[in-house]
Formats: C-alpha cells, structure tokens, sequence
C-alpha cells in the first residue's frame, strides 16, 4: 500500500517492487501505518490516550491517537506476483522481487486537518474508529471525558430490593458505601455471582440482587 500525491496520476511502471516511486506505508498494524505515513511526512500523531484494562473497568486496553494530516494524501494498493521464472530464481537465489504487479485500489483522498484514531485491544490492537474533528487536539482529552461512560473510571452498584448503593473507583473492585450506612464489599466476596443478569446476592440485606453500572 503506497501513499501518493492526490489526484497524482499513477502507472503501474511506478510500483517496480524494487524501486517504487512512492512510500511504501502498508503494516500489520494501524500505529504501523500511522508511523509510516508519519515518516513520509503526511502525518503528524500524537498519544492522546493509552489505557490498560486493569486501570479502569474496561474489558480491554484502548488508545485515542491524534492524528495531524500535514499533506493529504491519497493510498494505492497493489497485489505483487511472481511468474514460473521468478519463482524458480527465488528458489535459487533465495530472494528476488516479484515481476508481476497490478494496482488494485485507490482510496479516496484524507484531506488535510485533525482526526482521531480508536483502537481496542491488550497485546493486538483492533481499529474501532476514525473521526475527523474541528481544531486542534489540546481539548480533546476533556472532551472525550464528557462523552457518557467514556470514562469508565467509577462503578456504581446498586441493591433494588433494600436500595442500598455503594461505589468503587478506578478499576479496583472494592465497594465502598455511597451515602448510605451499608457495610464495605469485595466482589470477590460476592454470592450467587450472575453472569448473565451481571448482578450479585446483596451483601446488605441477602435477598435482594445488585447491579452495576460504569461511568
Ligand atoms: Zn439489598
């Protein structure tokens, strides 16, 4: 995947495996192909979040990266082959570029300007999002915090029978209690653990069920 000039008119002559004319940006991963294009001068990025799951209550890492488009910039793909006889020079000088290649898409332009880039995962990241936002990056962590739940960083839980409410902050999975005289609880000390209806017995009054949510 080659990172070219928009509405540059490409050849195919332009993708000799050898020698292209263009970046080369293509990665196994989107932070790859972020550095790649950083370091073909169409980017600027910066970390705006990294989150381990253990930190918040979060089922798995995240990371929030800024993403300056300097130079727009338009990607082009192309699907390398070998012949017969390229294929029988590998074998006998172990390596040899392909000889055979054809562009088989064009993306449309990334106009120049700021995005956000989203990804989910603990040791592979999985991309969730692009979007494209106005201005720069400096407000953006606080606005991402105003997003409901985006935080993730309080647990609230909740009894519906006796209505006693307790809360837990940062990841950690003690309970400690919200405004009402009910006695502290360790999840791990909880009954009757329900995954389905993700609710627990109530340590207060026993009968009823708690819930929880995530803010
Ligand atoms: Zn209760």
């Amino acid at each position: 995947m080659y990172a070219v000039e928009p509405y540059a008119r490409v050849e195919v002559a332009d993708f000799r495996p050898d020698a292209p004319k263009y970046p080369d940006v293509a990665d196994r991963s989107v932070s790859g192909v972020l550095g790649e294009l950083q370091a073909a001068g169409y980017v600027e990025t910066r970390d705006v979040l990294q989150e381990d799951a253990g930190q918040t209550y979060l089922s798995e890492g995240r990371t929030v990266t800024a993403v300056h488009v300097v130079r727009p910039f338009a990607l082009v793909g192309v699907d390398y082959r070998f012949s017969r006889e390229a294929n029988s020079r590998a074998i006998r000088y172990g390596h040899t570029y392909a000889d055979r290649w054809e562009i088989t898409e064009r993306a449309y332009t990334v106009p120049a300007g700021w995005y956000l880039v989203g990804e989910t995962g603990d040791f592979t990241m999985d991309l969730v999002g692009v979007a494209g936002i106005s201005g720069d990056s400096d407000d953006l962590l606080c606005s991402l915090f105003e997003i409901e739940g985006f935080g993730a960083s309080t647990c609230l839980a909740g009894c519906g029978s006796c209505g006693m409410r307790w809360s837990a902050e940062s990841g950690s999975w003690h309970f400690r209690p919200d405004d009402c005289d009910a006695d502290a609880w360790d999840f791990d000390d909880a009954a009757e653990i329900d995954d389905e209806s993700r609710t627990v017995a109530c340590p207060a009054c026993a009968t009823g069920r708690v819930g929880f949510s995530i803010f």
